[in-house]
């Protein structure tokens, strides 16, 4: 595994290769992340794997400080999945002299956006950053941050950057928790709590199947559900992936999102009607 710090090192090495496939994290890898690498390993000649907590994408009262660090475990997971070559670049490498952000409007506004201002100019800001270091020919993300898929497509589409963006389904745990580094900070008794979230989303997907003229008051009933079994809800709605707005639209393109706080856990997650 070849570990590099600073962008000028790895260009020096990425101008050697061909057929680059990019998989940008925050660290902590777990499955999920894996299934990525995994992914873009079968599809390109080398992958790459980044790891950057992004204090950009941390609002003032979020978990930066404490967001979890484990770089060997971390550089021994990606290298059994295949990674050629890790970039681990410092906070003052990535952040400390840029003047420019990127911010992209309209699908950027909604759900993580308005709950998390300034979240998504962190996100594109830093991912577009990584994409000019990296030079990446298909980069793989997961609709388990399916709005982060929607910037980031976005933005490569108003920018012109020359990337193949590859999504990836959502990897879970045997009781359909999503895998998120964050689970680590939920208690034992809220670990089993949490799979409601899985649960509910498949239960409101089914119903509006069968009763697609019905999506308000589903949603409405579940809204009330995960109140009543103690989550604080942000938003339980159905959306166009690629817009990230408000969808009735049903046969079509559509995804249930959810964002709810257990505790002092905030769990994001959707799936496909
Ligand atoms: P993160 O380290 O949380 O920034 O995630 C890095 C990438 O892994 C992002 O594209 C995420 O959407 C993706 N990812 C995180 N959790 C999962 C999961 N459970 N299944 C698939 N992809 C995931």
């Amino acid at each position: 595994m070849k570990v590099f710090r600073t962008i000028r090192e790895f260009r020096e090495y990425r101008a050697e290769l061909t057929g680059v496939g990019f998989v940008p994290t925050m660290g902590a890898l777990h499955l999920g992340h894996a299934t990525l690498m995994e992914k873009s390993v079968s599809e390109n000649a080398v992958t790459v794997a980044s790891i950057f907590v992004n204090p950009l994408q941390f609002g003032p009262k979020e978990d930066l400080s404490k967001y979890p660090r484990q770089e060997a475990e971390d550089i021994e997971l990606a290298t059994n999945a295949g990674v050629t070559a890790i970039f681990c670049p410092s906070v003052e490498e990535m952040v400390g002299s840029i003047k420019t952000s990127v911010s992209v409007s309209g699908v950027s506004e909604f759900f993580e956006g308005e709950k998390r201002p300034g979240h998504f100019d962190g996100v594109a800001t830093i991912v577009a950053r990584l994409f000019g270091a990296v030079c990446p020919d298909r980069a793989y993300f997961g609709f388990k941050d399916l709005q982060q898929c929607a910037v980031i497509q976005q933005m490569v589409t108003d920018l012109c950057i020359p990337v193949e963006l590859r999504f990836v389904e959502t990897i879970r745990e045997p009781d359909g928790l999503a895998m998120s580094s964050r689970n680590a900070y939920l208690s034992a008794a809220e670990r089993g709590h949490a799979a409601n979230v899985y649960r509910i989303l498949k239960e409101v997907a089914e119903k509006i199947r069968v009763t697609p003229t019905e999506i308000d008051s589903i949603l409405d009933s579940y809204r009330s559900e995960f109140t009543l079994l103690g989550f604080e809800l942000d938003y339980l709605e159905v959306v166009d992936p690629k817009t990230m707005r408000e969808s009735r639209n049903y046969p079509g393109s559509m995804r249930v999102i959810v964002a709810a706080r257990l505790g002092n856990v905030r769990l994001i997650d959707n799936v496909a009607i």
